[in-house]
């Protein structure tokens, strides 16, 4: 057997932000790095995932992930290769998936391990595409929307990794028309040209709710949001009558410092009566199976494509996770480690 590292560095929350995270508010430190004991395993990992939802995390507030603690490491999804093993159920060189990313080296109950396999997929696409975001465009559309064939659906952040991925498995279940935003001209052409939107616009060329009319002119079934604020507002404006809206994310108000208000015309939902349900994906897991075979076949057939924004090393991990928050990412935004 190979020996083991002694120590491997973990990112830890020192100081809760206040709007935008800033440098000194974590700290990438070096820790020992403990043996497995009975039931545990040791594993590497390759690559772990920066998501929005952490920034919610950073706030000592109540919500249905618990927050980061000060001077602890912060965690979220990862993949990588036991290196040792106290367990029965896994061997040295297996790959799984697990939730304890931001760190080189994670010891922890074998149950808590996922097992993946890397000749399948490669391994960061199971933390985008075959993992949770991938399960959250799935379950949003067609648990939480009841997208329904000849619908036209617009999605928010549809560059990104849940929004890539609802837009173009709303075109493969048949909507009628699918519309997208995102942040840059050039993630609008990668929109229509290589995911098969319909149309697609950039939010900061003008106002989104003209641009949503003009590229949706008989009105939208189903709206995506991964974004909230204007684009919220904008589409229930668009809404038609039975719309539904599935509000995974609102990522234009991660860093507002103070409350923002809601759309100004709800009122519109009474009238053209619409369903506007909020998601969490693990609520969805009982979807697995059937996801992960979907979306093998989808990829395998070429029906589905993805991009994947690769920032390499532990030490740059804090910039990648503000690079999701700023638009730096096209597709799911991973770090993989070279340890
Ligand atoms: P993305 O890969 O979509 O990355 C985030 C993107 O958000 C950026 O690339 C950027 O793209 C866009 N963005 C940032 N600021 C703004 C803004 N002010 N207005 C509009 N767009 C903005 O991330 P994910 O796919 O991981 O997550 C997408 C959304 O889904 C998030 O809101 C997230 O919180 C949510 N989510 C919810 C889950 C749930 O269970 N409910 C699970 C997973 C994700 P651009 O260049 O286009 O601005």
């Amino acid at each position: 057997m190979t020996a083991l590292p002694e120590s491997g560095r973990v990112w830890h929350l020192v100081a809760r932000p206040h709007g935008l995270p800033r440098p000194e508010d974590v700290a990438l430190r070096e820790v020992p790095v403990t043996e497995p004991g009975e039931g545990r395993i040791l594993v590497r990992n390759l690559h772990f995932s920066v998501d929005p939802y952490m920034r919610g995390r950073m706030n000592d507030a109540k919500s249905y992930v618990p927050p980061y603690q000060l001077d602890r490491p912060m965690d979220g999804a990862a993949v990588g290769e036991v290196i040792a093993s106290g367990s029965a159920d896994f061997a040295v060189g297996d790959h799984v998936t697990h939730g304890l990313g931001w760190r080189e080296y994670a010891e922890f109950p074998a149950g808590r391990a996922v097992r993946v396999d890397a000749s399948l997929a490669p391994l960061s696409a199971y933390l985008g595409v075959l993992g949770g975001t991938g399960l959250t465009a799935y379950a949003g559309l067609l648990e939480i929307g009841s997208l329904k064939e000849g619908d036209t659906v617009f999605v928010s952040g549809a560059a990104g990794a849940v929004g890539s991925q609802a837009g173009q498995l709303a075109r493969i279940k048949g909507a009628a028309r699918v519309i997208g935003s995102a942040g840059s001209d050039e993630k609008v052409k990668l929109l229509v040209e290589e995911y098969g939107f319909d149309a697609a616009f950039n939010y900061r060329n003008g106002p989104v709710r003209d641009q949503l009319k003009a590229a949706a002119p008989d009105g939208v079934d189903l709206y995506f949001d991964n974004v909230g604020g204007e684009h919220l507002e904008a589409a229930i404006s668009s809404l038609n009558v039975f719309g539904r809206v599935v509000l995974c994310g609102a990522i234009s108000q991660y860093n507002s410092t103070e409350p923002t208000p809601g759309p100004r015309n709800l009122a519109l939902a009474i009238g053209r009566r619409l369903r506007l349900q909020g998601m969490i994906v693990t609520d969805h897991y009982g979807l697995l199976p059937e996801f992960v075979k979907d979306v093998a076949g989808w990829l395998a057939s070429g029906e589905l494509k993805y991009h994947e924004t690769v920032v390499e090393g532990i030490e740059n991990a804090f910039d990648a996770f503000l690079g999701v928050l700023r638009g730096d990412n096209t597709g799911k935004m991973i770090v993989t480690l070279n340890n």
